[in-house]
Parts: C-alpha cells; structure tokens; sequence
C-alpha cells in the first residue's frame, strides 16, 4: 500500500513516514499544497494523509481540486483541535475521516487501515484467501494458522494482492502500490518477491494471469 503525507511541519511529518514505514507502507511525502495537489493527481495512493493548514495552497483547496477531478483516494484529513468548521468543510469537500492535532499515532494507524480496507472493500481487519490470513492491524500472516515470516516488502506485495483478492493487479500497478516515488522501480524484483512469496505460502493462492499480472485468489 502507498500512502501520502502532506505536512508542512516536518518532525510530524517524519514521524509519521517513519511509523507508516515501520507497518509496511511504501511512503511519499509533500511539505507544501502545490507538491502534494501534483503528487495526488499524478500517482495512485491507496490513502492520503492531508494537513488542512499548508503554505503555497492550503488543504481544502487541494483536496477540492482532487474531487473535481475524480481522484478517489481515501483523505484523512488534520485538522486544528477545537476547529469544527475545519471537520465540516473538509468532510464537504470530499474528506473520508479527520483528525484533530495533536493525534495518537496508534489512532492515526488504526484510521488509515481502515479506510484502505473500506476502500477496497474489506469489512473486517482481517482478509483470509484459502488458508492464508493477512491481519492488516499487526501485520501478521498465518497460513492454516501457523505463522509465516516475510520481508517488509514481501509484506507489501502480499497485502496490496489480498487486498485487491479475486482481481488481476498488473505488474504496473503493483510496482506503483508497493514502492515510493523516488525508488529503484524494477519489474522483475516483482517476479522474484511472487516467487518467493509462494513458496513460503506453500499454497497456490497468487495465481499468474498471463499477460495480465496477478490475481490472489481461493486455490
Ligand atoms: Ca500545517
């Protein structure tokens, strides 16, 4: 999963890509409105996190000019504590939750797990296909409930086809979900993750749809 943090203040925002890092998600980020209104409308997030007070063109403006675009990202919007008519006007403007700063980075981690689920259509924490179980709070994944050990990154991979379970990911846009903007994208370093994902899951859960891509489905 990729997400984008919007944040001028930038301790907060290194916090936050290092916690956001830290659960497995590849991580971009924008200290001002005009960066992070490009970086929304050129590539694919599965969920922004938005600071409303931004220099160069604020929050709501951005957000706003996504919406009318079509951009349907989950937005998580921060908000000043207190500041009502902040809440109101960024949920109008197209915001799926808010926050009110200052935040608990746990209740941040929660909201943003679940808008991803909701977002892709998971009711519950947990996305089961076959005998494979993703919990999306811990990170953890069992097969016929005995824990596996992945990489970070074979995490990533493994969380955004389950996610997406029962429909073909393309090489591209699985390249696009797992890794930020300014890493060494390489397709083949995709195959070799699929392959070594498989024989730790041991079940044929990531079936190849040739031409196509992937497809996490019921063996
Ligand atoms: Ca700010």
């Amino acid at each position: 999963m990729r997400v984008l943090v919007i944040e001028d203040t930038l301790e907060l925002a290194r916090q936050l890509t290092q916690r956001l890092e830290g659960e497995g998600y590849a991580v971009d980020t924008a200290a001002d409105g005009e960066e992070g209104r490009f970086l929304g409308e050129t590539e694919p997030y599965d969920a922004v996190i938005l600071d409303l007070g931004l220099p160069k063109v604020d929050g709501l403006t951005v957000l706003r000019s996504w919406r009318r675009t079509g951009m349907t990202a989950p937005v998580l919007i921060l908000t000043a504590r207190g500041a009502w008519n902040e809440k109101v006007q960024g949920i109008d403007a197209g915001a799926d939750d808010y926050l009110a700063k200052p935040f608990s980075m746990e209740e941040l981690l929660a909201r943003v797990r679940a808008l991803i689920r909701r977002a892709k259509g998971h009711a519950t924490a947990e996305i089961a296909c076959g005998g494979v179980v993703l919990d999306t709070r811990t990170g953890r994944v069992t097969v016929n409930g005995e824990p596996i050990e992945l990489t970070a990154f074979e995490y990533r991979v493994l969380s955004y086809l389950m996610h997406r379970k029962g429909q073909v990911v393309s090489r591209t846009e699985l390249i696009e979900h797992v890794y930020a903007q300014d890493f060494d994208r390489d397709s083949n370093t995709i195959e070799v993750f699929v392959g070594r994902l498989r024989r730790k899951l041991g079940a044929d859960i990531i079936k190849t749809v040739r031409g196509l891509g992937y497809r996490a489905d019921e063996p």
